[in-house]
């Protein structure tokens, strides 16, 4: 059991209305106005280029993050997969953050797929990873080796911030020895509204990003991997060889466009809903709380094991969805509004008394 996999059976909840679902911000729906700008999209076979609205979101991506070039995916796991395939070939390793999402949850797709070893380096549980402890696990050159050509990093991790500082010593680190450093940023812009931080200076010291509309952004799918226009070149053989290559995906990268331009500065609530929910929360003693510094849109909840099972019943019964409370995962959204945390908040307390 994962902190992606429900340990209960609330696949009804799409017949209710109302439901606080704290899962995960892919959860989110797409509004009324995001759906209405796909009926202006326009459209255009993709794998011919001729997509309008797909060009136009990938300018948008790139230009936002300062770089040359960005093509448009069906989900993070292939926008991240297909930048590994584009830095790495087959006999050649990339070294990922043993708890960082391309290295658990991603099914080792590099390796299955594209015979690219993964050597993963220990993370802290913010999520940092030691530059001497990186640098020692660069290999040298000898055949007994695979050969080491990338690092990939992870911000937000878990929900918290990376020290800027840090991601830029580490790609500098790397790019001394030859390596390339991509940076896995499915809520990179809860780093950017946290930080204040432009998208550029986040990313500045990556050769390749991969970002997520489908978070805390609301797209219904997408993600976007964002590069020099060399590496995404490589990249559009690699997503098509991947199934990736879509037809009239305007259709969804319209969405993607909306989410951009409208989504990102109210991420802020998402953040102030989650603290809010942390503050409430903190006060049951039988209930222990992290959400620390540099956390953004989740807080995570660990409850005695004899109460988890009887809890999530409890708060499913008042339409609210947590799972996991071994170290649950509360993830704030644009589908949780204040009120409704006030509301969580009573519910917890209500268990508990
Ligand atoms: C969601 C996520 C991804 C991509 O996941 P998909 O479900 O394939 O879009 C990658 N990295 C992190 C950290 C994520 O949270």
């Amino acid at each position: 059991m994962n902190q992606y996999t429900s340990n209960t059976s609330h696949s009804q909840k799409n017949e209710f209305n109302n439901l606080i679902d704290f899962r995960s911000d892919t959860v989110t729906l797409p509004s009324k106005e995001m759906l209405q700008n796909i009926q202006n999209a326009r459209l255009g076979d993709d794998v011919y280029g001729e997509d309008e609205a797909v060009n136009e979101l990938q300018g948008y991506a790139a230009k936002l993050l300062g770089k040359e070039a960005a093509l448009f995916f069906p989900s993070g796991t292939q926008s991240n997969l297909t930048a590994i395939l584009s830095h790495c070939q087959r006999g050649e390793e990339a070294l990922i953050g043993k708890n960082y999402h391309t290295n658990l949850y991603e099914a080792q797709g590099a390796s299955v797929l594209g015979g690219v070893g993964i050597c993963h380096i220990d993370t802290s549980a913010s999520g940092s990873i030691n530059i001497e402890e990186m640098l020692s696990q660069i290999k040298e050159d000898d055949p007994h080796y695979a050969v080491t050509k990338l690092l990939c990093l992870e911000n937000t991790f878990s929900g918290q911030v990376q020290p800027q500082g840090e991601l830029d010593a580490l790609a500098k680190a790397a790019h001394r020895k030859g390596l390339k450093v991509h940076l896995d940023g499915a809520r990179l812009f809860n780093a950017h509204i946290y930080s204040g931080l432009s998208m550029k200076k986040l990313t500045s010291c990556f050769d390749s990003v991969s970002i997520c509309l489908s978070k805390g952004l609301g797209a219904p799918v997408g993600s976007l991997l964002v590069a020099d226009q060399a590496t995404i070149n490589k990249a559009h053989r690699l997503r098509k060889i991947l199934g990736g290559s879509m037809r009239q995906v305007g259709v969804i990268a319209s969405c993607g466009m909306y989410a951009l331009k409208n989504n990102i500065q109210r991420l802020q609530e998402d953040h102030d809903n989650a603290k809010l929910l942390a503050t409430g929360l903190s006060s049951i003693s039988e209930l222990s709380i992290d959400y620390g510094e540099r956390h953004t849109n989740m807080v995570f909840v660990n409850c005695p094991e004899n109460h988890r099972a009887l809890l999530e019943k409890f708060l499913f019964d008042r339409g609210i969805i947590v799972t996991n409370l071994d170290r649950g995962r509360l993830v704030c959204h644009l589908g949780i509004e204040e009120k409704d945390i006030l509301n969580v908040i009573n519910a917890f307390k209500e268990y508990f008394k």
